[in-house]
């Protein structure tokens, strides 16, 4: 077999068999295929697609790539919620809660964010003395005394989806779907949950910009979930303006612990329980995500999500205490009312600029090496929908030097859009879908 003829097979339309596709992706790693023959492949099948069978073995080539992890001695149903990345997005967090007072088991590998706010990881550290499990063993036994289990991400797991997510990067092929699907899925099938929960951003603030994509980049990850007989659920969300209000590391910490006291923002608070309700159904303890809303609801209320937080925090080296008490967690020394210049309703906030005015006071990376200051950030006063009169407060800025202060608040400034007919607000849940459930 030849790297070139199975290039041009692909640049031609056709289908490659699961001899040829194992050679082209067993030949980049042990790097008998250069850069150059994958890069003109990864261009053919942005062109060309993959068909159903191609693409699972496609998948299934890389999620073998590395260590294949299981956590055996767990007797929870484990879900792995996963989100294609936005604004805001504190979900994890409020999920760490919910899930275990529901005897969910959660077991996920989270990243560092790179660019406008921090990952999960980074949200996390900052809370003081936190850390994450660094074996198995302590992942299982975490996850046993508190349901909640994540873990940085390790290099071991699907290094090739590593390799080869660098070469997409400079050549222009990151945004194909087969590629994406099979990219996040090769990770969720690498590490082994019950349930797996995709949380498919869509909007300005998103990966995936239109609905139509996002909606063909669900049906390709289902289609991958159904060829591995796993349970997976879609969930596209709406990402076109920031989630929730809370931009920053430590501020999203405390509006997701608003958030399991029944005083979360109302997109934000929607989107957790239907994540909830979904999760209930996966696991078979609701017939419907109606009735998982119900429960959930209904938990909330009980306050065992605080307590189960506070168990997972503890656990992992943290203060239990910041829960009830957020002086513990970092505080800007700073805080800036940014005001409205006219009258009339929200009709734009652009998530990603919003990310930005974050970013540029600390809040996130422009490069790896970068440090986080996990006390600084945003926080949205309006949403699209809301009146706002001149000179109205639309978000409070909490800075800590003043660095960067101007350009922080012009990149929130312009991220608003205020029009003079009314706006109806946005729906947060677009669609769901699933398979093997
Ligand atoms: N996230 C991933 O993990 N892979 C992609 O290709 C795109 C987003």
């Amino acid at each position: 077999m030849r790297a070139v003829d199975l290039i041009q097979k692909k640049r031609d339309g056709q289908t490659l068999t699961e001899a040829e596709v194992n050679f082209l992706l067993d030949g980049y790693l042990d790097k008998s295929i250069p850069d150059y023959q994958m890069s003109a492949f990864l261009m053919a099948t942005y062109f060309n697609g993959m068909e159903k069978e191609e693409l699972k073995t496609f998948t299934g080539k890389m999620m073998h790539s590395g260590d294949l992890i299981k956590f055996d001695g767990i007797d929870k149903f484990l879900i792995d919620k996963h989100s294609t990345g936005g604004v805001g997005d504190k979900t994890t967090i409020a999920l760490a809660g919910l899930f275990a007072s529901f005897d969910i088991g959660t077991a996920k590998l989270s990243g560092r964010g790179l660019g406008h706010t921090g990952g999960t990881i980074d949200k996390f550290e900052a809370i003081k003395g936190f850390s994450f499990p660094q074996t198995k063993e302590k992942m299982v036994d975490v996850i046993n005394k508190t349901g909640t289990g994540i873990m940085g991400a390790s290099d071991k797991v699907v290094p090739l989806d590593k390799k080869i997510y660098a070469l997409r990067d400079v050549t222009g092929t990151v945004m194909s779907i087969p590629l994406i699907a099979s990219s996040i899925m090769s990770k969720k099938l690498a590490v082994y949950a019950d349930g797996i929960i995709l949380d498919v951003k869509v909007g300005s603030g998103a990966f995936m910009k239109d609905l139509e994509k996002a909606r063909d980049l669900a049906k390709t990850m289902l289609q991958i979930g159904e060829s591995f007989d796993r349970k997976v659920v879609t969930v596209l969300t709406d990402m076109d303006q920031p989630l929730g209000l809370a931009v920053g590391n430590s501020l999203e910490v405390i509006e997701a612990i608003e958030t399991l006291k029944g005083n979360g923002p109302k997109d934000f608070t929607e989107l957790v329980e239907t994540l909830v309700a979904v999760a209930l159904q996966v696991k078979g303890d609701a017939a419907t995500i109606e009735e998982g809303r119900v429960m959930v609801d209904e938990m909330i209320k009980s306050g065992k999500p605080l307590e189960m937080l506070r168990s997972f925090i503890g656990e992992y080296g943290g203060d239990p205490r910041l829960v009830d008490d957020y002086s513990i967690l970092p505080q800007a020394e700073n805080m800036l009312e940014v005001r409205s210049d006219k009258s009339g309703y929200i009709s734009k906030i652009e998530a990603e600029e919003v990310g930005k005015s974050a970013m540029v006071l600390g809040a996130g990376r422009a490069t790896k090496e970068d440090e986080i200051n996990h006390a600084v950030g945003v926080v949205l006063t309006k949403k699209i929908g809301d009146r706002v009169e001149a000179g109205d407060i639309i978000a409070n800025v909490y800075y800590d030097a003043d660095t960067n202060l101007e350009s922080s608040k012009k990149l929130l400034t312009d991220a608003f859009e205020i029009s003079a007919e009314k706006v109806e607000d946005r729906k947060v849940i677009l669609e769901i879908h699933s398979v093997n459930i």
